[in-house]
C-alpha cells in the first residue's frame, strides 16, 4: 500500500449487510483493509459482516445509516473518520429496486430508487470530498448496473439511477484526478444475492438465456473488480465504467 495518512488503510462500504458488498468488504479487508460497514437495517447480518472481517484479522464497525439521508451521511462521515482515523477507499453499494412498467410505477418508487441509489451515493461521496481532497489520496467505487448502460422494461427508476451514477462517477472523476483520487464505476450484470433471489423465475430465465456466459455471477466476483479499483495500483484508472456481467451488456 501506497496510500499517505493512517498505518491501516481503511474503507467505507455502503449496503455492507449482505449480497455485493459484503463480498466486496471482506475482499478489502483481505487486502489488509480496517472496514467501516453501512447498512440500512438489517443489524444481524451488517454484525455478521463484521465478525468475518474481524476473523480475517482486520477491524470493522457496523453502522446503520440511510445514505439517502444528506444530514445522517454527514453525521455518519465524521464519525468513520473519527473512528478509523481516516479513510482510502469510498465503495457506494447501497442500493434497493422498486420495479414496475411506467404506467404503474409509482412516484414513490421512482423518488425512493433514486434517493437510495444515486443521491446516496452523491451524499458520501459530498461529505468525504474535502477529506480525499486534502488527503490527495482517495479510490472511490461506485456500483451502477448494466441497466444503467442498456435500459431495462420495468425498470426505468433504476435504470435512471444508475446512469446517473456513471454521471456522477465521471464528475468526480473529473473534479479529483489532480488530486490524486480516483472515481470508477463497476456495473454488473445478473449477480446472485437477496435482490435477484426476489425475481420471478420466469424473468430470471429470461436474463440467463441472454448471458453469453450462461451462468448467474458471484459478489465475489464483483468484488475482485472493485478491489482493483480500489487498489493503489490503479491510480491512473479513473471515471472508467467496469463491467462484470458474463458479456450480457456487449
Ligand atoms: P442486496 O443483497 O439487496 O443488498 C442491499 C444492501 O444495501 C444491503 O446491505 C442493505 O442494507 C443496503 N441498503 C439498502 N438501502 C439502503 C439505504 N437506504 N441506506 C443504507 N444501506 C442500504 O443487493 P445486492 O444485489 O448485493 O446489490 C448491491 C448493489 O449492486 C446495488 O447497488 C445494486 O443495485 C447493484 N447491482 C446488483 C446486481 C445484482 O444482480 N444483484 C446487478 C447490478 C447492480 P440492509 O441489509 O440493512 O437492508
Amino acid at each position: 500500500m501506497t496510500q499517505t495518512g493512517n498505518n491501516t488503510p481503511a474503507a467505507l462500504v455502503t449496503g455492507a449487510s449482505r449480497g455485493i458488498g459484503r463480498a466486496v468488504a471482506l475482499r478489502l479487508a483481505k487486502m489488509g483493509m480496517d472496514v467501516a460497514v453501512v447498512y440500512a437495517g438489517n443489524h444481524a447480518a451488517a454484525g455478521e459482516t463484521v465478525q468475518q472481517i474481524e476473523k480475517l484479522g482486520r477491524k470493522a464497525r457496523a453502522y446503520a445509516c440511510d445514505v439517502a439521508d444528506f444530514t445522517a451521511v454527514k453525521a455518519l462521515c465524521e464519525q468513520v473518520l473519527q473512528d478509523f482515523g481516516g479513510l482510502d477507499v469510498l465503495v457506494n453499494n447501497a442500493g434497493i429496486v422498486r420495479d414496475g412498467l411506467l404506467l404503474s410505477m409509482k412516484e414513490e418508487d421512482f423518488d425512493a430508487v433514486v434517493a437510495t441509489n444515486l443521491k446516496g451515493a452523491f451524499n458520501m461521496t459530498k461529505h468525504l470530498y474535502q477529506h480525499f481532497m486534502r488527503k490527495r489520496y482517495g479510490r472511490i467505487v461506485n456500483i451502477a448496473s448494466v441497466v444503467g448502460l442498456s435500459g431495462n422494461a420495468g425498470q426505468a427508476n433504476y435504470a435512471a439511477a444508475k446512469a446517473g451514477l456513471v454521471g456522477l462517477t465521471k464528475s468526480t472523476a473529473k473534479e479529483l484526478a489532480a488530486r490524486g483520487v480516483t472515481c470508477n464505476a463497476v456495473a454488473p450484470g445478473f449477480i446472485e444475492s437477496d435482490m435477484t433471489a426476489a425475481m420471478p423465475e420466469k424473468a430470471k430465465a429470461a436474463v440467463l438465456g441472454a448471458i453469453p456466459a450462461k451462468r448467474i455471477g458471484a459478489p465475489e466476483e464483483v468484488a475482485e473488480a472493485v478491489a482493483f479499483l480500489a487498489s493503489p495500483t490503479a491510480g491512473y484508472i479513473t471515471g472508467e465504467v467496469l463491467r462484470v456481467d458474463g458479456g450480457l451488456a456487449m
